[in-house]
């Protein structure tokens, strides 16, 4: 096993709010979610990080959609108005 301990430095700490010292989950909020306080712009993605994610994001909500239309467009007689006796 390769135990690289150089990349946990790499790693930024979970940043805190300044001001009520709860931990922030999404760097993408400007203000904290506990106390409201705007959030100090080094604890917060830069916008070239933001615009990543927002990327990533895109992509994946447009990957969803296409599978979603996909699998409509899959199911025989979904919109045929087939009347299936029986049920
Ligand atoms: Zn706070």
């Amino acid at each position: 096993m390769s135990f690289q301990p150089d990349v946990a430095y790499q790693t930024p700490m979970t940043p805190k709010c300044p001001k009520c010292g709860s931990l922030i989950y999404s760097r993408r909020n400007v203000l904290c979610g506990v106390c409201g306080e705007r959030l100090p712009p080094e604890l917060l993605f830069t916008p070239q990080q933001r615009e990543t994610v927002e990327r990533d994001l895109q992509v994946l909500k447009e990957r969803e959609k296409e599978m979603r239309r996909r699998e409509s467009e899959a199911l025989p007689g979904y919109d045929g108005g087939v009347d299936i006796g029986g049920f």
